[in-house]
């Protein structure tokens, strides 16, 4: 009988591309995938809700194309260590391989698990899968980490001929099967009250749900993209990120497939979407070097900054339900109730809503994000929530403050993204839909809106709260 190896799969939910699972494959063992539901482990950043939706469809969909190669995925859920160990012994497996993550609380476990496996005898081999470039591998003239982006994107522009092609899908696994593990819908991830309908029409996990997606955007929105991936009244924006934090499609195919579609004759790396791959690299290499971030700004001034009191909730509330009376705010609200997802530009005008406008913690809005989105992901996430409060790496300057009503009108000029959202407002004239509140009485009669009856007033004045928000920077700016 030959040899078995063991497929730790954990966010890289394709066999495209995959270099854990082709290093298992190249030594020519029978291949045990397995994939272990240890949200304990990933405190305090276990999924969330919209995250554990899209986890129950991609592990269906990951063991089916298994299944389609001759090999099924294992599932099990309790600690990783112990069952990885009990795994190897029932199965006789000499080898373990998998590919990294970057977050804190799993790059620490995953250390502590290689040590053990590896002291127990295993042979244990982790790899590059989630990223273009290692955190590590990029590092300034003084050997320490980037803290601006476009001098970290200079860095790595150059060095993308370098990188390796991707792998191809195997058509053929020969797999190990073993008994007692669990079945995807014993790990509960589907929400018992199902809210999840919207996500359902606005997606298709798995890989190939990514590759469809990676390959329509390619041939019909690349070129368009620089211009028009601002608005979020236009499907300009490939809608990939999902994909991508599920690993179910991996960034060298995407690299790969972005190039090949290219027509243009700039540097692969100064191309507008390659750029945003590119900030995607940027936040997991500044999650590795600062850890702390998730939870601390990385502007150690922002400790002292005078938020609201969070225990202000109606306000939050009022935020997280898209009823703020700010249409652009409530609109990306609702959308990412809705699908799960919201327009890039969108998030960053709610998110300096919440931190300007209303003054409550950043801390606040990224929790919220973490359990709608159904890209939820540790790095970006954090990377976009300090950006835009002002207190992270690379942070537009504090006293840049996004009007929302002019965001508005620049990127959303005829109002179909607000009308669309916020069906209530829809017959207003395009000169006061992002802003009902300068309508005269006869305007909003005529459009059916009834400000405080099917429309909130906004809930702050966006001038005074934008000046007591700039007066909160004054008092911490020359702090230490
Ligand atoms: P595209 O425009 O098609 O970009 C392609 C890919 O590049 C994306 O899929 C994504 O992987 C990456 N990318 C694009 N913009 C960024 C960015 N600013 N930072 C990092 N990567 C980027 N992105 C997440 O993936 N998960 C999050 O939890 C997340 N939270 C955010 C929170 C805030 C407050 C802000 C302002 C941004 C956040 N982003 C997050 C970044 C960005 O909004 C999304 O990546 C983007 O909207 C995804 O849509 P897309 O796939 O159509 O992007």
């Amino acid at each position: 009988m030959s040899d078995t190896v063991i497929v730790w799969f954990r966010r890289d939910l394709r066999l495209d591309d995959n270099p854990a699972l082709e290093a298992a494959l190249r030594s020519g063992a029978r291949i045990l995938p397995v994939y272990i539901h240890a949200p304990d482990e990933e405190t305090p950043w276990a999924p969330g809700a919209a995250s554990r939706w899209w986890l129950h469809h991609s592990l269906e969909a990951l063991d089916a194309a298994l299944r389609a190669c001759g090999a099924r995925l294992w599932i099990g859920q309790g600690e990783s260590l112990a069952l990885l160990r009990r795994l190897a012994e029932t199965s006789g497996a000499r080898a373990i391989h998998w590919n990294r993550l970057y977050d804190p609380a799993t790059r620490e476990r995953d250390t502590a698990i290689k040590q053990q496996l590896r002291a127990a005898g295993l042979d244990c081999t982790s790899h590059k899968g989630a990223l273009l470039f290692e955190p590590w591998e990029a590092a300034t003239g003084s050997g320490g980490p980037y803290k601006v982006f476009s001098a970290f994107w200079r860095h790595c522009t150059p060095r993308l001929a370098e990188l390796p092609d991707p792998i191809a899908a195997p058509v053929r696994i020969p797999g190990v099967e073993l008994d007692g593990g669990d079945t995807i819908a014993d790990l509960d991830l589907l929400p018992r009250i199902r809210w999840d309908q919207g996500l359902a029409e606005a997606w298709t996990p798995g890989e190939h749900g990514a590759r469809t997606t990676a390959e329509r955007f390619l041939a019909g929105h690349l070129d368009g993209y620089g211009e028009l991936r601002d608005h979020p009244d236009r499907p300009a924006t490939s809608r990939l990120s999902p994909h991508l934090h599920f690993g179910e499609i991996g960034p060298h195919r995407l690299l790969a497939l972005t190039r090949a579609a290219l027509r243009a004759a700039l540097p692969l790396g100064e191309h507008a979407f390659v750029r945003e791959l590119g900030w995607r690299e940027f936040a997991y290499h500044l999650l590795y070097h600062f850890p702390q971030t998730p939870e601390h700004p990385l502007d150690t001034r922002f400790a002292d900054y005078p938020w609201r009191e969070p225990s202000d909730s109606e306000l939050l509330e009022r935020w997280q339900q898209g009823r703020t009376g700010i249409p652009l705010v409530d609109a990306g609200m609702r959308e990412l109730w809705h699908t799960g997802w919201m327009h890039n530009r969108v998030r960053m005008v709610a998110a300096s809503f919440l931190t300007k406008n209303l003054r409550l913690p950043w801390q606040l809005g990224a929790r919220w994000f973490w359990d709608t989105l159904v890209d939820a992901d540790l790095a970006s996430n954090t990377l976009g929530w300090q950006w835009t409060a002002g207190c992270g790496a690379d942070a537009a300057p504090y006293f840049r403050v996004f009007n929302p009503v002019r965001q508005g009108e620049r990127f959303d000029p005829n109002g179909d993204y607000v009308r669309r959202w916020c069906p209530e407002l829809a017959r207003l004239p395009d000169k006061v839909l992002q802003q009902p509140w300068t309508a005269t009485s006869t305007t909003l009669a005529r459009a059916g809106v009834g400000l405080g009856v099917n429309y909130p007033p906004p809930i702050v004045d966006l001038a005074q709260s934008r000046r007591e928000a700039l007066a909160g920077w004054e008092g911490i700016k020359s702090s230490p």
